[in-house]
Parts: structure tokens; sequence; C-alpha cells
């Protein structure tokens, strides 16, 4: 398990501070009540040497949803937003590692809810570029929460929670990952990225009120399936039909599109699969490699990028 990187910079109070200066007060409403909300971005190098991130735009859409939805203001607008992001990456970047960055809007004043004052606070952290590794999937016996108790469209760590008790209960039996079931016992999405099934051919991934998050990626992944002639389709998932899946994979802006090669030790075959060729497109769309319309890259100014690239 890799451990969690300590990089030399982070973005916080409006500049760039040293790793051990960017501390939140113990008091405060983002450490004692979890009031943060959060996205995770990724970037990678393309083939002309410019750095791409992708679909900036939607995840700052979708963190001022989750600040709206737990009333912790947010007054960037998506140009400051982005430009914390660029010159935090900037200064962190290596040649030819790829990058994801974690926005994330504390509240940092405030009593329960009142007075609320927040901070934009961005960490990045340096990732590898092969193809995501196949899993063991399990099914959790820890849900996803209803709408009426913490919606899962916001995007908090809260919501993390039960991801991090179904991970360590996957642990136990040798699974990478964990599938949330919601409150009805059907398949809501795994811990931290959401579930892809074929059945009979079609790309299946539940709607969001089944108790997903927004998911960026799929929708790309949606967009490259049209693209492949593959039917996609948002419906509700029975947890028994994890068990007869002819594939199975997750995927999430991290995970991108990560193929399962067990459910609950059931083995499942995935050479030259439907989602094996949806992870080969996504792989080459982000990277640019085969640019795709609907995917999305913000180029980071090359008078940002200090790192040297030959
Ligand atoms: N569900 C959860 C719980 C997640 O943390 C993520 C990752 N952000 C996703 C789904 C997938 O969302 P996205 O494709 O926008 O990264």
């Amino acid at each position: 398990m890799a451990k969690l990187q300590k990089p030399k910079f982070a973005y916080m109070g409006g500049k760039i501070r040293s790793w051990d200066e960017a501390t939140l007060h113990v008091g405060c409403e983002g450490v004692i009540r979890c009031a943060h909300v959060f996205e995770g971005v990724k970037g990678y190098w393309q083939p002309d040497g410019k750095f791409g991130i992708v679909m900036l735009r939607q995840h700052y859409e979708r963190l001022c949803r989750s600040s709206r939805l737990l009333h912790i203001p947010f007054s960037h607008t998506y140009d400051d937003f982005k430009s914390a992001i660029y010159e935090l990456i900037g200064l962190l970047l290596e040649p030819d590692r790829d990058m994801w960055a974690r926005p994330t809007l504390f509240a940092i004043e405030g009593h329960w809810g009142e007075d609320t004052v927040s901070d934009l606070v961005v960490t990045a952290f340096h990732q590898d570029k092969q193809l995501p590794q196949s899993i063991n999937l399990g099914v959790s016996t820890w849900q996803r929460s209803s709408d009426v108790s913490l919606p899962s469209r916001v995007k908090t760590g809260t919501n993390y929670q039960v991801g991090r008790l179904a991970k360590i209960e996957g642990r136990r039996h040798g699974c990478q990952d964990m599938v949330l079931l919601n409150q009805w016992g059907r398949v809501a999405e795994a811990t931290g990225s959401c579930l892809l099934i074929v059945r009979e051919g079609v790309v299946c991934t539940p709607p969001v009120t089944e108790g997903a998050l927004e998911s960026i990626t799929v929708d790309i992944v949606e967009a490259l399936a049209h693209s492949l002639g593959v039917k996609f389709d948002r419906r509700p998932i029975d947890r028994s039909e994890l068990l007869v899946a002819e594939e199975i994979a997750t995927c999430g802006t991290l995970c991108e599109v990560t193929l399962v090669k067990s459910i609950e030790g059931i083995p499942l075959v995935n050479d030259g699969s439907i989602l094996e060729s949806l992870q080969n497109s996504y792989h080459q769309a982000v990277r640019g490699i085969v640019p795709h319309s609907f995917v999305e890259l913000s180029y980071l100014p090359s008078k940002l990028v200090s790192v040297k690239t030959g």
C-alpha cells in the first residue's frame, strides 16, 4: 500500500506555502465536524510535452454544488480556482510523472453553520503512468447513506467514513476495493469510484439516485462507449447481478477504468473485453494519444512549468 506522499508545497490562504505550514486550527468546523467539500482532479503529460488537466471546469462546478449543499461559502471564480491549481502543479511537476490534485474547501470559521468562512486548500501528488492493475472486489456489509442522511452527490470527507470501513473490511478478505450497497440493497458505487458492469454486451451503471456520486469519469466513459458503438445504460443494479455480470470495472478520476478480476472470490475474464477497450480508450483520450471531443483538457501555461522537460 503506497504511503501518503508529503509534497514540498500546498496552496492555502490564497498563496503557496510549505507543506508543514499548511495546517488547520483544531477548533474549526472543518476539523471538528469534518465540514469540508473537495474534488480529485487529474493531470497527464501529453505527447506534445504539454500538461493537461482533465475536465477541470466540471470538477469546479461539482465543487460549487457540494459547497452549496453543505452551506460552505465558495467565492472563487473558475479562473481563481484554475490559477491556484496551475500554480501548485507547476511547482511540483516532475518529468514523466502524472499528478492528481485535491482542492478542498474547508470551513475555517463559524459555528454550527453560522458565520461560516471557508478557505480553498489545494494539495497535489505524483502518480505513475501505467494502466491501473486489475483488482479483487468484494461487497461490503457497510452501506452508502441515503439522500436524507448524507447525500452521495456531496463530495465531502464525511461520506468517506463508510468507504474507509469498507476498505478495512475488504482487506480482511483480500479485496482491494468494495462495493457499497444502498438502503434498498442495490448497488450504489465503490468506496471512491463508480461501478460499471457488462450484461449481455451492454455497459450498465447505477444512476445517481441509487447512491452514487455525480461522476465525471462515468460521463466520459459513456461518451467513449458511444464512439465505440457499445450500448451504455444507467439503471438500477441488483446485488445478484454482480455475480452473473460478464465483466465489472470501477471507474473514477483516480482509478480511471480499473478492471475487476474477481467478485466475492469468483473470477471474471477480462481479456479483449468491452471494459478493457473502454479502459484503453480512456487512457488514450486523457493522455491526448487519441483525443476525444468530449474529454476537455486544460493545459498548464508553459511559464508556470518549473520542471525541465528536456
Ligand atoms: N464515487 C466516489 C465515492 C468517488 O470518490 C469518486 C471519485 N471522485 C467517484 C464516485 C467517481 O467520480 P469522478 O468520476 O468524478 O472522479
